[in-house]
C-alpha cells in the first residue's frame, strides 16, 4: 500500500512524516511533543472523563459539560462533549508521529487501548460514535448542523491514518474504513441516501487522506460530494431542522455564513464565519482541486485567499478576531488585544496553505504559511511541550496566559500534531521535482519517478538564514529542485558546488534548478536577515502609528519582563541599523534583538488624568522577543505592534 499512489500526474504532494528527519528547531520542538507533550494530551483527557464517554465497558458517565445556551437564554441542544471523540483522535494522531521520533512502549500501549475502546464501540452496521451511541443514543444523524458528527468522524480517520504509518497496526484503520463505508452509503446523491453534510468541515479532507492512504477510490469521491453538496437549496440544513421538529430560524449563530454553507462553495468570495470551519473547508477543496484536476475549485480557492491575506490576517498569520462566532467580521477589522486568533485557525491556514502547494509551487502560499506556522500557531505551545494558547492576541495588560488544559481542548493536540508531523509541511514532492517550502536542519528521504533522492539540510534557520542542501542520490539523476526564496528576503544568493548560480529564473517565487543531479552536489543558499520594521495598511486603525519588528519568519514582541510595564510608553527610533540581536539562554537560545528606543513617561505629577503637558521621554534600549515563545517566562503585558516615532 503506498500512500497518495491516486494522485494525479503533476500534482505535489507532502512526504510522508517519517520520511523527513528532523533536526535543529524543529527536531527540539519534536522532542517536547514526543517526550511530554503526548503524554500531557493522555493524561489530561483521562483527566477530563472522556474515556469514560468512549468505553463501552464502563458506565455511562453522566454529561459533564454545560450545555450551550442561544442568544435569547433558552438551552441549546449542544455542548463541547459532544466533540471529544476528535480531541481524543488528534491525541492519538499526536502519539503516532512522537512514536514516529521515538518508540515509546508505554505511549503505544496507551494508545493500543484507546483504540480497542473505538472498536468496542463501533457498532454492527459500522457507526462510531461516542457521544450518539451512549450519551444520546437515537439521536445519530438528526443534527449535523451543531452537533460535529461527520467532523469527529474525520478526525479518527486521520489518527488512524497516521497510527497506522507509525506502528504498521490496522485495527483503528479497520474499524474507520468500516465506518466509511456506511457513511458512503448514507450520504449521497442517490434516491434514499441523506443529502448532507457536517456544520463543522473535517470529513472532506479526512476522506482524501483515507483514500489515499488505502487506494479506495470512493472516499476520494465521497470527499468531493461532501464538498459539492455544501450550500446548494434547498438548504439541508432546514431540512433537516425540520425533521427534527425545530425551527431552523432558532439557528444560535443566526446565518449559515458561520459554517460556510450561505452559498455553494463555488460561489463563496469572501472568507467567512468560523474561521477553524473555513480552513478545513478550504483545505478539503484544495484536496479534492488536486484529486480531480478542478479548476473551477482552485479558482474560487484563489480568491478566498486573496480575500484573507490581504484584508483579514494578523501579521501573526493569526485569524479569526472575534470571540463572538470564533471568527471572521469585517475588512481590516484586527483588534489586537481581544484578538481570538484560535492556535487551531492558525494551524488550519497552515492545512490549507500547504495544500495550495499541490498545485506547485508558489511562494503566496508557502510564505503565509511559514508565517502561520512561526508565530500564530507555534504560540499554542510553550517550549516545554506542557502548556497551551487557545487564543493568540497580539497584546496583553498581563492578564493572559498559558493554559495547562481548556474546557474545549481542541487546541493542544491541534498544535502538537502539527509541530510533530512539521517535516510532510517542508516538501513537496512530484514525479520529477522536489520543491522546498521550508527550510530546516533535516534529512529527507523522497521518492522521485527516476528514483530516490536524499536531501541533507544543514542550518541554524530560523536563527540564521544559510541554508547548506547536500544531494545524495545512487547514480546521476535528472530532476528539477525548486527552491523558495521568502518573501521577506530581499537578496537571496546561491552557490552550487561553490560556484555562483544565478537566482534569476524563478517561477512562483522559487528558484528553479533543473539539470542532472549527482551525488555529493552541495548547494548553498543565503537568505540574509535583515531586522525589518513592518507597517500595517492604513484602513487596520488598530495598528496606526506603530511598527511590528520581524526578522526573517518571526515577528517579534516585547514582553513586560524584559523591558518594564507600560508597554505603551515604549516609541521605536526609525532606525533600524542599530538593531542587535544575541541568544537568550533562558530562551533556548533564540535571538532576541535590542532596538533604540524613547520611554515616556506621564509627566503631570499629581496624578491627573489629562495636562497641557506632554509626556516627558528619556532614551532606553527595547528588547524584543519572538512571538511564539511569549508567557514562558514571568508573567507581564506584551505587545506586537508597537509605537514608532513619527
Ligand atoms: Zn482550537
Amino acid at each position: 500500500m503506498t500512500s497518495q499512489h491516486l494522485l494525479r500526474a503533476g500534482g505535489f504532494r507532502p512526504p510522508a512524516v517519517p520520511d523527513v528527519e528532523v533536526r535543529g528547531f524543529w527536531g527540539d520542538r519534536i522532542d517536547a511533543v514526543a517526550d511530554k507533550t503526548a503524554m500531557i494530551l493522555y493524561e489530561r483527557c483521562v483527566a477530563a472523563g472522556m474515556f469514560d464517554q468512549i468505553d463501552p465497558e464502563r458506565p455511562v458517565p453522566p454529561v459533564k459539560m454545560p450545555w450551550h445556551t442561544r442568544a435569547d437564554g433558552s438551552p441549546d441542544t449542544v455542548n463541547v462533549q459532544m466533540f471529544w471523540d476528535s480531541d481524543v483522535a488528534k491525541v492519538i494522531e499526536t502519539a503516532a508521529y512522537a512514536l514516529y521520533r521515538k518508540p515509546n512502549a508505554d505511549l503505544e500501549a496507551k494508545i493500543d487501548a484507546i483504540i480497542e475502546m473505538f472498536a468496542k464501540l463501533q457498532q454492527p452496521d459500522g457507526y462510531v460514535n461516542s457521544w450518539f451511541i451512549r450519551m444520546q443514543p437515537g439521536l445519530r444523524w438528526t443534527n449535523l448542523r451543531d452537533c460535529h458528527e461527520l467532523y469527529c468522524a474525520g478526525h479518527l480517520m486521520e489518527g488512524a491514518v497516521a497510527y497506522f504509518h507509525a506502528t504498521g497496526k490496522r485495527t483503528l484503520l479497520d474499524v474507520m474504513c468500516r465506518y466509511a463505508d456506511l457513511i458512503d452509503k448514507e450520504f449521497g446523491l442517490r434516491a434514499g441516501q441523506k443529502h448532507g453534510y457536517c456544520g463543522h468541515e473535517e470529513i472532506e479532507l479526512a476522506l482524501i487522506r483515507l483514500g489515499r492512504a488505502t487506494g479506495e477510490q470512493r472516499y476520494i469521491d465521497l470527499a468531493r460530494y461532501f464538498i459539492d453538496a455544501r450550500g446548494q437549496q434547498p438548504h439541508f440544513f432546514d431540512i433537516e431542522a425540520a425533521a427534527r421538529g425545530a425551527d431552523p430560524a432558532q439557528f444560535r449563530h443566526k446565518t449559515y455564513q458561520y459554517n460556510q454553507s450561505h452559498l455553494p462553495v463555488r460561489e463563496q468570495t469572501k472568507v467567512i464565519g468560523h474561521a477553524v470551519r473555513a480552513m478545513y473547508l478550504y483545505s478539503g477543496m484544495a484536496d479534492v482541486a488536486t484529486e480531480f484536476g478542478d479548476d473551477t475549485l482552485t479558482d474560487a480557492l484563489k480568491g478566498l485567499w486573496e480575500d484573507l491575506t490581504t484584508k483579514q490576517m494578523y501579521v501573526t498569520g493569526g485569524i479569526g478576531p472575534a470571540a463572538s462566532n470564533e471568527g471572521f467580521t469585517d475588512y481590516y477589522d484586527l483588534p489586537n488585544e481581544s484578538a481570538y486568533a484560535e492556535t487551531c485557525a492558525a494551524v488550519g491556514l497552515m492545512m490549507w496553505a500547504s495544500r495550495m502547494l499541490g498545485r506547485g509551487p508558489d511562494r503566496r502560499y508557502a510564505d503565509i504559511m511559514e508565517q502561520a506556522l512561526y508565530n500564530g500557531a507555534l504560540s499554542g505551545l510553550s517550549i516545554d511541550g506542557s502548556r497551551f494558547f487557545y487564543d493568540n492576541p497580539l497584546e496583553s495588560r498581563g492578564g493572559h496566559h498559558r493554559w495547562t488544559w481548556h474546557r474545549c481542548p481542541c487546541c493542544p493536540p491541534n498544535i502538537a500534531r502539527t509541530v510533530a508531523s512539521i517535516g510532510s509541511y517542508m516538501y513537496g514532492v512530484s514525479a520529477d521535482g522536489v520543491a522546498v517550502h521550508l527550510y530546516g536542519d533535516s534529512t529527507a528521504r523522497l521518492k522521485l519517478s527516476s528514483g530516490e533522492v536524499t536531501l541533507t539540510q544543514s542550518t541554524a534557520y530560523p536563527a540564521d538564514g544559510r541554508v547548506t542542501l547536500r544531494i545524495g542520490l545512487d547514480a546521476p539523476a535528472t530532476f528539477a529542485l525548486a527552491l523558495r526564496a521568502p518573501g521577506w528576503c530581499e537578496a537571496p544568493t546561491l552557490t552550487l558546488n561553490g560556484e555562483h548560480t544565478s537566482t534569476g529564473d524563478m517561477s512562483g517565487g522559487y528558484i528553479q534548478l533543473r539539470r542532472e543531479w549527482r551525488d555529493g552536489d552541495v548547494l548553498e543558499l543565503d537568505l540574509p536577515m535583515r531586522v525589518r520594521a513592518l507597517h500595517a495598511h492604513p484602513a487596520v486603525r488598530a495598528d496606526l502609528g506603530r511598527v511590528a519588528i520581524a526578522r526573517g519568519p518571526l515577528i517579534y514582541c516585547v514582553e513586560e519582563t524584559d523591558n518594564a510595564g507600560n508597554l505603551n510608553g515604549l516609541v521605536l527610533s526609525d532606525d533600524l541599523s542599530a538593531a542587535r540581536t544575541e541568544p537568550l539562554p533562558e530562551l533556548g537560545g533564540a535571538l532576541v534583538i535590542e532596538l533604540p528606543a524613547r520611554r515616556e513617561r506621564w509627566s503631570a505629577g499629581d496624578g491627573r488624568l489629562y495636562s497641557t503637558q506632554p509626556p516627558a521621554a528619556e532614551n532606553t534600549t527595547a528588547r524584543l522577543v519572538p512571538y511564539h515563545l511569549w508567557d514562558n517566562r514571568d508573567a507581564g503585558e506584551m505587545l506586537v505592534w508597537i509605537r514608532a516615532a513619527q
